[in-house]
């Protein structure tokens, strides 16, 4: 099966599952990054925020760490 390409313009990513992953990976970062404005200004002092998305087959995991906005991706496609 060939890879079919993303149709954002400017995007390199390739579908999967009937999902970008760049743009889902770009769409879940925003997600966390808000979420941990939102506990800055809560007053919670939480080091790390963890994303996840799944579409079923495909699994994305992400760990934001406060200040040094690491990221970890690890992806998955699990075949049965
Ligand atoms: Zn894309």
């Amino acid at each position: 099966m060939d890879d079919e390409r993303c149709k954002r313009k400017g995007c390199t990513g390739t579908i999967e599952d009937g999902y970008c992953d760049v743009c889902v990976i770009a769409e879940l970062k925003a997600e966390m990054v808000a979420a941990q404005k939102f506990n800055e200004i809560s007053g919670n002092n939480i080091a790390i925020v963890y994303g996840v998305f799944s579409s079923g087959k495909l699994w994305i995991f992400l760990k934001l760490e406060q200040k040094t906005v690491n990221i970890d991706l690890e992806k998955y496609a699990i075949t049965q």
